[in-house]
Parts: structure tokens; C-alpha cells; sequence
């Protein structure tokens, strides 16, 4: 049912329903998701994003010979604004190890350090919120979240453009996509005072196939294990989003029932910027900017806006609009928070 009435409400986009519930992939109609997972089911992820493409060589996540990660370390922006370091060389048995500053201060079982607190929401309260239903969130409330990290290229420039704005974020991480190079990165998010969410591991499309509904917790257990290797084993996350949004699919009943056993919150979003739509999306900054002023208008009216934006490799669309996405709920008063 929600599908179909996002459908009706989403009608002035040309790109229609798939353009907003596409998270990370692009779709042109409900039918063609079997023949997605059958194609996920195979080494070739020909329906991944380009981001994704690039991580098809970091499944064995930290446990990678450093050698092989040269490639992610191209861009020479992203050491150089990580404060972070990595006390360990890797090699293909070490375990990340980055030690944090001494001025941060850890908090046990949580996905954001402790000054983070007074901005951090829950994320099954965002998630009621978000279907219109009235919460303790009084106020307006904004949620960045940023899908397909962590990497070396995009994820440093976003991470300027929300410190120099002054305000915090949420990231959904792809585990396989955690390695020796990247490591100081989200090290750098977690520091940062942003939410550190999960976003599968492997960013396969099978999590509703006949006979799956354990991969997503599996899929989040592996990936809070990379998390831990590099944030310290007291880090904890209870927030996942499905590859391409819960909203997608069909059949995740089992799969959420099994998440939810385990305190785990999924979350969709409520506004996006449409840059994950390839050929059908915005190709412009003010088409951008447009397509993500509409999204809102097709959810149900609430005190938050879960905005989806992509940090993955090649975004460059996305992080050029990020200040005025900032700006346009600036102007607006809304507070910055993180999903935790
Ligand atoms: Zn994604």
C-alpha cells in the first residue's frame, strides 16, 4: 500500500515511483526485481552503481592485502584530511587499528561518539515519524544520509562540506567496501560526530529471495565486525537500510522480523536527491535541487526529512549541491540530527 500511494503522490515526477524508491540502483519497473536478484546472485553486478563496481575487489573487507587497495588511495585529498592514522600495517591477516584522538570521547554501545548526544534521534522514533504519525520529535529535524561509502575519493570532500556548514550526518557504510585504506575515513566520520549506519555488506539485491531472510542480519552482523575492527569493539550500530531502500521490495517480512529481533531499526528515507537514477535522473545542479524540493511532497508530512544523497565514487553532481541542501533546510530552521 505505501508503495502505491508514494506512486499517486509522486506523480509529477517524470521519473515517477522508481525515481524516488530507487536508492542505489536504477530500476524501470516493479517486475524487473527478480530478474535483479537472479543477476545479483552471480559474481557480476552488472546492476550495481559505479561505486559499487569499484568494491568488487574488497569482499574480504580488512583482511586485504594492502597492496590490492592502492586504487582507492588515488585521490590524494583523502590522507591528507584524515586526522586519523592507521597504527598497524596492513597485511592479509592484520586487523585495522586506528587510534582515535585523545580529545574524543567514546560512548559505549552507541553509533556516535558522546557530544554527539544532544542530536542524535532514535531511529525506530524517526521511523514512525516519517509515516506521519505523531512522535516525541516536536520540531523539525533533518537527517543527511549518505549511502555506499565509506571511500577515499567522495566521502573526504562530503565530510569538509558538512564541517564547514557546521552540521552532521548520518552514513550508511558498505561493508565490503572497509578496508586498511578507507579505515581512516570512517574513523574520520565516527570522530566527526556523525551517525555510522549499515548498508549491507555486500550491496547485493537478495535480501528478499525465497529462503533469505537471515542474509540481512548476516549482512549486518559482518559488517558491524568490520565497524568494530576500526571504531573499537564498544561501537555499535542498530540502524540498517536495505540495498535500494525497504521500500523496493517486496517479501522482506521475515528479514525485518529478524533485524527487529535484535533491536535493529531499517530506515528509508523521505526526500531525495535523485542521484541515483542514472540516465533518468537530474543531470543538472538546479534539476537536482528540483527533483529534491518535489521528493518531499510525495511522503507523508512529518517533523523529519531523511534526506538519500550518495557518497559513493563518482557522485560529483550530488556533493556539488550539497551546501545549498544544507542551505535549504538552514533556511528553513531545521535542527541537524543523526539517526542512531
Ligand atoms: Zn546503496
Amino acid at each position: 500500500m505505501k508503495r502505491v500511494k508514494l506512486l499517486l503522490a509522486g506523480a509529477l515526477f517524470s521519473v515517477g515511483l522508481m525515481g524516488l524508491s530507487t536508492g542505489c540502483f536504477n530500476r524501470t519497473a516493479q517486475g524487473n526485481i527478480y530478474v535483479k536478484q537472479e543477476k545479483t546472485k552471480s559474481s557480476d553486478h552488472k546492476d550495481a552503481t559505479k561505486a559499487d563496481s569499484s568494491k568488487k575487489s574488497h569482499k574480504s573487507s580488512i583482511a586485504v592485502s594492502s597492496s590490492s587497495q592502492t586504487s582507492q588511495s588515488s585521490s590524494s585529498e583523502s590522507s591528507t584530511s584524515v586526522s586519523s592514522h592507521i597504527s598497524s600495517q596492513a597485511s592479509a591477516t592484520s586487523t585495522v587499528v586506528v587510534t582515535p584522538p585523545p580529545t574524543i570521547s567514546v560512548q559505549s554501545g552507541t553509533n556516535h561518539i558522546a557530544s554527539a548526544n544532544s542530536y542524535a534521534y532514535s531511529a525506530a522514533t524517526v521511523h514512525t515519524e516519517m509515516t506521519g504519525t505523531p512522535t516525541t520529535i516536536n520540531h523539525k529535524v533533518v537527517f543527511l544520509t549518505f549511502d555506499d561509502g565509506v571511500n577515499t575519493s567522495m566521502t573526504p570532500r562530503v565530510l569538509s562540506v558538512l564541517q564547514k556548514y557546521g552540521v552532521h550526518a548520518t552514513f550508511f557504510i558498505v561493508g565490503n567496501t572497509i578496508n586498511p585504506t578507507t579505515a581512516p575515513v570512517l574513523r574520520q566520520e565516527y570522530d566527526s560526530g556523525h551517525g555510522i549506519a549499515i548498508h549491507s555488506f555486500t550491496h547485493q539485491y537478495h535480501f528478499n529471495a525465497p529462503g533469505n531472510s537471515g542474509a540481512a542480519l548476516q549482512e549486518y552482523q559482518q559488517t558491524l565486525a568490520a565497524m568494530k575492527n576500526v571504531l573499537g569493539a564498544n561501537f555499535d550500530s542498530k540502524v540498517w537500510r536495505y540495498p535500494g531502500g525497504h521500500m523496493s521490495w517486496r517479501g522482506l517480512a521475515d528479514s525485518d522480523a529478524k533485524l527487529n529481533a535484535q533491536g535493529i531499526t531499517w530506515m528509508d528515507w523521505n526526500a531525495a536527491v535523485g542521484d541515483a537514477l542514472g540516465s533518468s535522473g537530474p543531470k543538472t545542479a538546479q534539476a537536482m535541487l528540483q527533483y529534491h524540493a518535489a521528493s518531499i511532497t510525495a511522503f507523508p508530512q512529518s517533523n523529519v526529512e531523511v534526506v538519500l544523497i550518495h557518497d559513493a565514487v563518482g557522485k560529483e553532481l550530488s556533493l556539488a549541491i550539497l551546501p545549498q541542501i544544507i542551505q535549504y533546510y538552514q533556511q528553513r530552521q531545521y535542527q541537524f540530527g543523526i539517526l542512531s
